[in-house]
């Protein structure tokens, strides 16, 4: 299903990436789920134990590479996975994040989490300078929003 020996645009042939390797079961991963366009399997250095990726099965380097339907596809299947491995390893709950630093194949994580886990306030957070600078910075957002593209 992966675009097989192109480049992926970010320097990096999808014959060197890990994940369509997988996908290509060319080295082994604990898959959990997997149709025509998905994959998901469990992240070898799991944050908790049942820490589950979900892939695209073609090739997209990043989030905003994917197609919308393809995107719909697995956010809507991480809303169904989310309940069953909370279910599965017994979790307070499942956070879904993005992170993408160091495998440049979409994923989005799906993370096990336990209330006494240790990980509440995992991302180290700040203030805005102002309230003037916040306003600042949400205006410039709204401003790309209502550009077309
Ligand atoms: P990110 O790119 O989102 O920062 O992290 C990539 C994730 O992929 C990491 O959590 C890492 O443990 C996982 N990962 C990297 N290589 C493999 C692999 O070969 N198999 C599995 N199952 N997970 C991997
Ligand atoms: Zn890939």
């Amino acid at each position: 299903m992966n675009k097989g020996k192109n480049s992926n645009g970010a320097g990096v042939s999808t014959e060197d990436c890990i994940f369509c390797k997988i996908i290509d079961k060319k080295i082994p991963a604990e898959i959990v789920y997997e149709n025509d366009t998905i994959l998901a399997f469990l992240d070898i250095n799991p944050v908790n134990e049942g820490h589950t990726l979900i892939i695209p099965k073609d090739h997209y380097p990043q989030m905003t590479d994917v197609p919308s339907e393809t995107l719909g596809e697995i956010f809507g299947y991480a809303k169904e996975m989310m309940s069953k491995i909370k279910e599965a390893v017994n979790a307070d709950f499942v956070a879904l994040t993005v992170v993408g630093t160091d495998v440049s194949h979409f994923h989005i994580h799906l993370v096990p989490r336990m209330n006494n886990d240790g990980l509440a306030g995992f991302w180290p957070t700040k203030k805005y300078e102002s309230d003037e600078k916040k306003k600042e910075v949400g205006e410039k957002i709204r401003r790309q929003l209502e550009k077309k593209g």
